[in-house]
């Protein structure tokens, strides 16, 4: 299985997923012209795409999903409620049709199973994606992580995990103080200290692979973010580069495709 984030972040979320000679799309909050310009520069096949997962509503994670199932003649994977919730906004017409949206569906070798995160959408999930080999969990928007969520990603080999703010940033940033409250909340985003706290036990239950996601343009660098986890696991008597590959997926460059070892 290889992972390339083409896009992370509060404008815009896109991460492709290829096994074998097929892929799918974790959200697509990006211009359909965006994308295929980022994708193009790493050397990726859209035609490979098969379905686009949605993970909520938010426009930087739906955007562009009805645009791209036109154009390349996919359907999307939405929960129901997600898709009512879009509606006004972003209606979602190419939608694959389930006996039920959380068992999850194949796509070639992969199987996509859904599991449910704590956000202030209408219903937001994270995606567990397994191959046979490899595992894959991503978890972005979420304001915490609770014990199910955290199982499921303790079983993985990566985790596309959220690091979205430093809380010291946050708290003397320029947000009004009812954004600050909500990103900060339960049904927020998670901090650095979070994925930091998440990442080491993740590591320590066998995660292999942490890319920290949907980083803050203003309340977080990829830097802070990087050495808050990074020092919290060398903290932990775990080394990066041995026990564990940290990155950083960004707002504005796609990352190269990698192969999830
Ligand atoms: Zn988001
Ligand atoms: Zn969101």
């Amino acid at each position: 299985m290889k992972i390339c984030t083409l896009s992370s972040g509060s404008k815009g979320n896109c991460t492709y997923v290829e096994s074998g000679d097929q892929a799918v799309l974790i959200d697509q909050g990006l211009s359909l012209r965006e994308l295929e310009k980022r994708a193009a520069g790493v050397g990726l096949d859209l035609g490979k795409v098969r379905l686009i997962a949605v993970t909520h509503e938010h426009t930087d994670h739906i955007k562009g999903v009805q645009a791209f199932c036109d154009k390349y003649g996919v359907k999307a994977f939405i929960s129901p409620i997600s898709c009512a919730a879009a509606y006004q906004k972003y209606a979602i017409t190419s939608v694959l049709e389930t006996s039920a949206f959380d068992l999850g569906t194949a796509v070639g070798d992969m199987y996509i199973t859904p599991f449910r995160v704590h956000h202030d959408a209408a219903y937001t999930v994270g995606f567990q994606i397994e191959d046979g080999k490899k595992t894959l969990c991503t978890a972005t928007d979420l304001g915490y992580v609770t014990a199910a969520a955290g199982k499921r990603m303790s079983r993985a080999d990566a985790v596309l995990l959220e690091s979205n703010h430093d809380k010291q940033m946050l708290q003397n940033g320029k947000y009004p103080y009812s954004l600050k409250v909500r990103i900060a909340g339960k049904e927020g985003h998670l901090s650095n200290d979070d994925a930091a706290d998440v990442g080491v036990k993740l590591v320590q239950a066998g995660v292999k692979r942490i890319i920290l996601a949907h980083l803050s343009q203003d309340n977080n660098t990829p830097a802070t973010a990087y050495n808050t986890v990074v020092s919290a696991m060398t903290a932990a008597h775990i080394t990066q580069g041995r026990d564990v590959k940290v990155d950083v997926a960004f707002q504005f460059e796609p990352s190269l495709l990698t192969e999830i070892v």
